[in-house]
C-alpha cells in the first residue's frame, strides 16, 4: 500500500473527455488517460484491503492492489508485468470494460471507488509508448495443432495463451478482418482499431496464424478441421439478434443495430460500403437500452441525426443503488454513457406496438407505457403514443450463437441454445464432441469483453491440459 492516508486525502478523479461539440465530428477516441501524477494519486487511494474484493469482482481477477501500489511508486514497468499476468489485452478492457471491479471496491461502500479502470488504461498506454509490449515467443514447439473458430476477445486470448506454450494455433474468422465485436460491433469512438492490429502483430510473432474469410460451416468444413487439428475451440460469439415481432417490422428503415454499426466501422477502416444506411437528418428511434443501443446513439449523433430517442422495456433504474444491499455485486442503477451525454431522449417502461410506414418506408412508431408486477409486464391503458421514426434500430440484445456453427460440429446445446460446456473440473470448456471446446459468448451467451478474455484464457489451459496431460498456463 503506497500511501496509508491516500484514500482520505484524495478524491476520485475521472478521466478527461474531449468536449462533445468536438468529438461528435469524428469517430476517434475522446477519453484521455490520466497523467503520471494523476495516476499516482489515484493509485494512492487504494487501501490494499486484506480481502481485495476488486480482484474477485474483476472477471480476469486482475491483481489490482499490486498494480495500484506500483503506479503509486511510479514503477510502471512492474505494473504492466503484473497487469499482463492476468489480462492479455488491458488496452481493450481499460477502454471499454464497465468495471465491475469498481463496484466491488471497499471504498465504494461509503465513498467513491478507486478509479481502477482509469489506472489500467494509463498502465497499458504507458507500456505501448515505451515498447514494453513485446512478443513472448515460446522456446519449444509441441507439434500440436489447434484451430480457433472466431477472432473476438475469447478467440484471441485463447490463441495467445496457447501459442505461448508452443502450440501451432490457427484462428479462423469469417469476416475479412480479425477482432470479432471489438472490430465490427464496438464503434471506433469507444475503441480505435489499431489496438487490435498491433496485438495481431505481436501474436503473429508469437506464432499465431490468422486466416480471414474462413466461414466454418460454409466455405470451411467442420470435418476437415477435426481431421487436421488436435483440438478445436469454438469462439464464434452470440450473433443471433433478438427480433421485434410487431406489425411493420419489415418496413424499410427498420433494422438490426449491427447492420447499422458494422458498416460504419468498415467505413472508418477505409472500406467502401455501398448503400450504407445513415442516420443523417433522420428521426432515429433506438429500441433497447443497453450497450449496443448506446453505441447506436453515439453513431447516430456522428451521422447528424435530426432527433434520437432510445426506448427501454424495463423500468427506469434508481439513480443510486442501495449499497448496503448490493455491494460488492454489480448494482442495477441508472447509467448514462458518454454517448447519452452527446444527446438523446431516453424513456423507460416502453413497449413498441407497431411500426407505421408509407410507400414501404417506416415513418412512425406506435408504443405505450408498460408496468411490471411480480416479473410480469402489462400495458398501461391510455398511454399510447406515436412518434416520428425514419430509422428504427433494434438493439434488444442477442439470443444465442448462430445455431449452424454448433450444429455442424454436432455439439450439445444448453436450454438457451449456447454451446453446452462447464467451466469447472476436469471437463471444463469441453463440449459434448470429442476434442471440441467452447469459450466466450458462444458458451455463456451475450456478455462482456472481459468475460470473453477470461474464458479464452481458461479454455486455453483446458486445451493445453487435454493435449499435454498438464499445463503451466495460469487459469
Ligand atoms: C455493439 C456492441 C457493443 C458492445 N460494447 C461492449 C463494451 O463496451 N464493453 C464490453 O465489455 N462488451 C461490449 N459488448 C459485448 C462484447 O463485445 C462481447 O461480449 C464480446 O466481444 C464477446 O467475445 P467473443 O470472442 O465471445 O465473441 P465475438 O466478439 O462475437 O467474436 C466472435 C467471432 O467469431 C466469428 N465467427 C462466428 N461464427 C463463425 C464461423 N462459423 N466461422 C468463422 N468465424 C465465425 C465472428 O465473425 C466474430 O468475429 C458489446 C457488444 C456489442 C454487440
Ligand atoms: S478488466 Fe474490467 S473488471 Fe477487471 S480491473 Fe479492468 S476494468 Fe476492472
Amino acid at each position: 500500500m503506497g500511501k496509508v492516508t491516500g484514500f482520505m486525502e484524495y478524491e476520485r478523479l475521472a478521466e478527461a473527455n474531449l468536449p462533445v461539440v468536438d468529438r461528435v465530428k469524428n469517430y476517434k477516441e475522446f477519453v484521455l488517460h490520466l497523467t503520471d501524477d494523476q495516476a499516482k494519486q489515484q493509485g494512492a487511494r487504494c487501501m490494499d484491503c486484506g480481502i481485495p474484493f476488486c480482484t474477485t469482482g474483476c472477471p480476469v481477477n486482475n491483481i489490482i492492489p499490486d498494480w495500484n501500489d506500483l503506479v503509486y511508486s511510479q514503477d510502471w514497468r512492474g505494473a504492466i508485468d503484473v497487469l499482463h499476468s492476468t489480462n492479455n489485452f488491458p488496452e481493450f478492457t481499460g477502454r471499454i470494460c464497465p468495471a465491475p471491479c469498481e463496484a466491488a471496491c471497499t471504498l465504494n461502500i461509503n465513498a467513491d471507488p478507486v478509479g481502477i479502470k482509469s489506472i489500467e488504461h494509463a498502465i497499458i498506454d504507458k507500456a505501448w509508448e515505451n515498447d514494453w509490449v513485446t512478443p513472448q515467443v515460446p522456446n519449444h514447439k509441441t507439434g500440436k495443432k489447434i484451430a480457433i473458430v472466431g477472432s473476438g476477445p475469447a478467440g484471441l486470448a485463447a490463441a495467445q495463451q496457447l501459442a505461448r506454450v508452443g502450440h501451432d494455433v490457427v484462428v479462423l474468422e469469417k469476416n475479412s478482418r480479425i477482432g470479432g465485436l471489438l472490430r465490427y460491433g464496438i464503434p471506433d469512438f469507444k475503441m480505435e482499431k489499431f489496438h487490435i492490429d498491433r496485438r495481431m502483430t505481436q501474436m503473429e510473432a508469437e506464432g499465431v496464424e490468422f486466416r480471414v474469410n474462413q466461414h466454418v460451416g460454409a466455405n470451411v468444413q467442420a470435418d476437415a478441421l477435426l481431421a487436421e487439428f488436435d483440438a478445436v475451440i469454438l469462439a464464434g460469439g452470440a450473433e443471433q439478434p433478438r427480433d421485434l415481432p410487431v406489425p411493420g417490422r419489415k418496413l424499410d428503415g427498420v433494422m438490426y443495430a449491427m447492420d447499422f454499426l458494422t458498416p460504419q466501422n468498415k467505413v472508418v477502416a477505409g472500406d467502401t460500403v455501398p448503400n450504407q444506411v445513415m442516420a443523417t437528418n433522420k428521426n432515429v428511434v433506438v429500441i433497447g437500452g443497453g450497450d449496443t443501443g448506446s453505441d447506436c446513439v453515439g453513431t447516430s449523433n456522428r451521422h447528424g441525426a435530426l432527433s434520437i430517442t432510445q426506448f427501454e422495456l424495463m423500468p427506469q433504474p434508481p439513480e443510486k443503488e442501495n449499497k448496503e444491499l448490493v455491494w460488492p455485486n454489480w448494482p442495477l442503477k441508472m447509467r448514462t454513457s458518454s454517448s447519452h451525454e452527446e444527446g438523446a431522449n431516453r424513456d423507460w417502461s416502453i413497449t413498441t406496438k407497431e411500426l407505421i410506414g408509407e410507400n414501404g418506408k417506416v415513418t412512425h412508431l406506435k408504443g405505450c407505457k408498460v408496468e411490471w408486477k411480480d416479473g410480469k409486464m402489462s400495458e398501461v391503458a391510455g398511454t399510447e403514443f406515436t412518434i416520428k421514426a425514419d430509422l428504427v434500430l433494434l438493439a434488444m440484445g442477442f439470443v444465442s450463437p448462430v445455431q449452424k456453427l454448433l450444429d455442424v460440429f454436432g455439439v450439445e446445446k444448453d436450454n438457451r441454445g449456447n454451446a453446452k460446456a462447464t467451466t469447472e473440473g476436469l471437463d471444463s470448456y469441453k463440449t459434448s464432441k470429442a476434442k471440441v471446446f467452447a469459450a466466450g459468448d458462444v458458451r455463456r451467451g451475450q456478455s462482456l469483453v472481459v468475460w470473453a478474455i477470461r474464458e479464452g484464457r481458461q479454455a486455453a489451459k483446458a486445451v493445453d491440459e487435454f493435449l499435454m496431460g498438464s499445463s503451466t498456463l495460469p487459469r
